[in-house]
């Protein structure tokens, strides 16, 4: 039965916000007709009254709303660096903000290799980033107060900094332990938060073998630690990127992941809503690109990517499939499935 409601629930919630939408045009289409009809007296009533009546219409439907929309739980990211949650932002912003859902961010590093592209923000900071030096020393508690505030654009509740170094540019995923990352220390607290939060989620950055190898390492690490979990705590691992080229699982794995080949689902960041559908998930994306001011090379990915796509790590819990599946149809009508 439960199982039913949770089912209906969404369907229910998303018809609603369409029929909310409708009844706003309505009023819109009224509003207008009122202003061209203004000369009219017995049609300038006729339209006030039909103003009224779909104004007060919107309330229960908005109530509603709020009282039968199911909430998505709770989602814990973790990633290498202070701006990865670019690759999950909209996701993240729908369930955050718009569905009241919780989601915290761990970040690894503390991006002090940052430096090559802080051309910008030394002027904006007043202080030479682009010298490594003053970079290395600058940048680890600029880029904290950075990811505060694009945690406060995607409604990120808290944040995990666990400082570890941040070296340099590679696609080895094992250069995190080389070049001196508590990989124990991680995991530990990854596996911490999970007990005491209870997430049902992880997100993480899908591990390309072309990717940076400190991406790779924070999957792995989050891989490792929900394994270590009993089988009731671990929550689904969801990978994601912005590019649906199929993953191409490399025998050197740091650790087992069992990624599907193709990704599951796509969040479409280009979808239109708000005053005459003016709006798109592409702005949230642009205000959280913007806060990462000392990031130059991430200003150049204004608007570039229009969709997030999600891989689903099916070892990760065995649930995995079934929770991920729950959490996209609950963030709804911007989600495609993926059934390849
Ligand atoms: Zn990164």
């Amino acid at each position: 039965m439960f199982k039913e409601i949770s089912y209906i629930m969404p369907q229910l919630s998303n018809s609603l916000t369409r029929i909310e939408r409708g009844v706003s045009r309505v009023v819109e289409r009224a509003r207008n007709r009122h202003v061209e009809e203004d000369q009219n007296p017995k049609l300038r009533r006729h339209y006030r009254a039909r103003f009224w009546l779909a104004r007060f219409a919107l309330v229960p439907l908005i109530g509603l709303g709020t009282v039968f929309a199911e909430q998505p739980g709770k989602a814990l990211i973790v990633v290498a660096h202070p701006d990865d949650e670019y690759y999950c932002a909209s996701t993240v912003y729908k369930m955050a903000v718009q569905l009241g859902g919780t989601v915290d961010e761990l970040i690894i590093t503390n991006g002090e290799g940052g430096y090559r592209y802080s051309t910008l923000a030394a002027a904006y900071y007043k202080k030479p980033l682009t010298n490594e030096v003053v970079g290395r020393r600058e940048l680890p508690a600029i880029r904290r107060q950075e990811a505060i505030n694009a945690g406060k654009v995607l409604g990120i509740r808290s944040h995990y900094f666990l400082d570890q170094v941040d070296q340099h540019f590679t696609t080895d995923e094992r250069d995190g332990a080389k070049y001196g990352w508590k990989s124990d220390l991680i995991s530990s607290r990854i596996r911490a938060l999970i007990r005491q939060e209870k997430y049902r989620y992880v997100f993480a950055l899908l591990p390309r073998a072309t990717s940076h190898g400190y991406h790779q390492a924070a999957t792995a690490l989050a891989a490792s630690a929900i394994q270590a979990l009993p089988p009731i705590l671990r929550p689904v691992l969801l990978g994601f990127d912005t590019n649906p080229a199929r993953f191409e699982p490399l025998p050197t794995e740091l650790f087992p992941q069992t990624w599907q080949l193709d990704y599951r689902f796509a969040f479409d960041r280009t979808t239109k809503f708000g005053f005459r559908d003016a709006l798109s998930y592409q702005i949230v994306v642009d205000w959280m690109i913007a806060e990462h001011k000392s990031q130059g090379l991430l200003q150049t990915m204004d608007r570039r990517d229009p969709k997030e796509y999600i891989w689903v790590d099916l070892s990760s819990s065995p649930q995995a499939q079934k929770s991920a599946d729950s959490l996209f149809r609950l963030l709804g009508q911007d989600v495609t499935h993926n059934d390849k």
